[in-house]
């Protein structure tokens, strides 16, 4: 990822810092030091520095867990706004899903109860109550108590039963106990959607932060439930019964002109370049091509102005990994060969989505519409 830096290693995990997050360290400083000089300044920088080591934490949790399973962590993001940890995976098994997403928030309860002690020990024995901890003076103390504080309040913030906070899965691993992945994903992402409006109404009449919070939640959980319909909807079905078979292509020699052509006769709007032995070379989009019409001109070779590097997969592979790939890899379409190499076939965002309205459309649950066996 750019703009982070990577500051540490664990095992296979490398550990890195957004640079806005430094950014953020100074905002802090400058914002203490206007109101309480110096001293305050570095106070403040210290709480949030520890704050953030809490919450490597807290992703570190998660990490380890996900190891004892065998899925791999590549890098933790430390951003203003909290810890991203990249999990390659998430368990499908609810028992281990509901492992990983505890792992975090139990991690910050460790932490404050620790500190609690610590706090209790150095008070010498005093009542731990929330009175007696608003009145402690030494500034050293104080920062514990505050850090303690941050800790509860990420682990309740964790909570909240809603996607993509750990809350969120928990509650999906407990409904998957008992209903489906793709049933559990609705109803968790139901319920989250549910407390999201109940936030953002909440959020109207107190903080209006709330109600940003509200809205984040509610697209999250949208987009949870969208891509555990898509992995439902694709599970035990091969490339060749999604792929587009019929399609126009372009030659290596063909002409911005020749594509325009091609775009006017067909509905596409991704036009592979194959050469003569017929693998291929590219693909021409239809924003890449107007684009080149109207700055380099029709006569312009579309090999000059494709995207190159288009992946391609074979027709007999599993559906799954390739839409992965159109998802994860940034690329207008991905081609489907034979086991010559020849392009017999397309994946495009367009014809997924058809292929998820089918799967949303058919009358019974459980089966495809293509007859190839029962889903998950
Ligand atoms: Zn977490």
């Amino acid at each position: 990822m750019p703009w982070s830096l990577t500051v540490g290693r664990l095992g296979e995990t490398a550990i890195r810092i957004h640079v806005t997050f430094l950014l953020f360290l100074v905002w802090i400083w400058a914002a203490y030091y206007r109101s309480g000089g110096a001293s305050a300044a570095w106070e403040g920088v210290l709480f949030v520095a520890l704050l953030f080591a809490c919450v490597l934490l807290h992703e570190l949790g998660h990490v380890f867990a996900a190891r004892r399973y065998g899925v791999k962590t590549p890098d933790i993001t430390l951003w203003p706004f909290g810890g991203i940890a990249n999990l390659e995976r998430i368990p499908e098994n609810p028992a281990q899903e509901l492992v990983v997403a505890i792992a975090g928030p139990l991690v910050n309860v460790v932490i404050a109860l620790v500190l609690l002690v610590i706090l209790s020990a150095t008070l010498g024995g005093a009542d731990l109550t929330a009175d007696s901890l608003v009145k402690i003076e030494d500034p050293r103390t104080s920062i514990l108590v505050k850090l303690a504080g941050a800790n509860i309040f990420l682990v309740v913030f964790n909570l909240i039963p809603a996607f993509p906070m750990d809350g969120g899965r928990v509650l999906r691993a407990l409904l998957a106990m008992r209903m489906g992945h793709a049933k559990a994903t609705a109803t968790a992402a139901s319920i989250g959607q549910g407390l999201a409006i109940g936030m953002g109404l909440l959020g109207i009449f107190t903080n209006p932060m709330l109600m940003i919070i509200g809205v984040f939640v509610f697209l999250a959980a949208s987009g949870e439930a969208g891509q555990v319909q898509l992995k439902e909807a694709s599970r035990g079905l091969l490339v060749s019964d999604a792929m587009i078979t019929h399609f126009e292509t372009l030659g290596p020699q063909s002409t911005v002109d020749d594509a325009a052509d091609a775009l006017i006769r067909s509905t596409q709007k991704e036009f592979p370049v194959v050469d003569g032995a017929g693998h291929l070379r590219g693909v021409l989009t239809r924003d890449a091509m107007i684009r080149a019409m109207k700055d380099q001109g029709p006569q312009t070779a579309v090999i000059e102005v494709m995207q190159a590097d288009i992946p391609v997969v074979e027709a007999r592979s599993k559906l799954d990994a390739a839409l992965k790939l159109i998802t994860s890899a940034q690329v207008p379409a991905v081609g489907v060969v034979d086991e010559a190499g020849r392009l017999v076939g397309l994946l495009t965002p367009e014809n997924v989505g058809e292929l998820m309205m089918l799967h949303a459309a058919r009358p019974e649950r459980g089966a495809h519409p293509f007859g190839r066996g029962r889903a998950g």
